[in-house]
């Protein structure tokens, strides 16, 4: 299993340049500088092995000098109970008012496209940031 990780991440880190590249393109850049993304602490995506694979599948494409910055996203569940939404540890998926533990996963297992920034001229002068907000 361990052997196939890094392959998981690189074929995230290609969807993700794609929607990078589409874009970049939209906004005709000449360049992406920098690219935010966050990602669920239950999406099953390691951090870590995102920043190794991003460059590899960043080579030759528009956000080849881009640099990725990871944010962890918070995870939430909504209570079957009492409806509250609340903030949780990743192993405690109980609700933080009642503590009910039938609860739904809200938000936590996403990877998402946050934000990108674009060079907008050749010289580097420009600069744009393009929120997308996109699930990868
Ligand atoms: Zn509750």
């Amino acid at each position: 299993m361990k052997y196939w990780q890094p392959m998981h991440e690189l074929s995230i880190c290609q969807a993700l340049l794609g929607e990078v590249s589409a874009v970049a393109r939209a906004e005709h850049a000449s360049s992406v500088t920098d690219v935010y993304v966050s990602i669920g602490p239950l999406s099953g995506v390691e951090g870590p092995l995102m920043r190794n694979a991003f460059p590899v599948a960043a080579a030759g494409t528009v956000a080849s000098d881009a640099a990725l910055h990871l944010q962890q996203a918070p995870v939430r569940v909504r209570c079957e109970g009492c409806g509250a939404e609340t903030e949780v540890a990743v192993n405690r998926l109980i609700c933080g008012r009642c503590n009910n533990w039938r609860t739904q996963l809200i938000s936590g297992d996403e990877l998402l496209l946050q934000r990108v920034v674009l060079r907008t001229d050749a010289a580097g002068r420009g600069q744009q940031c393009v929120k997308p907000a996109a699930a990868i």
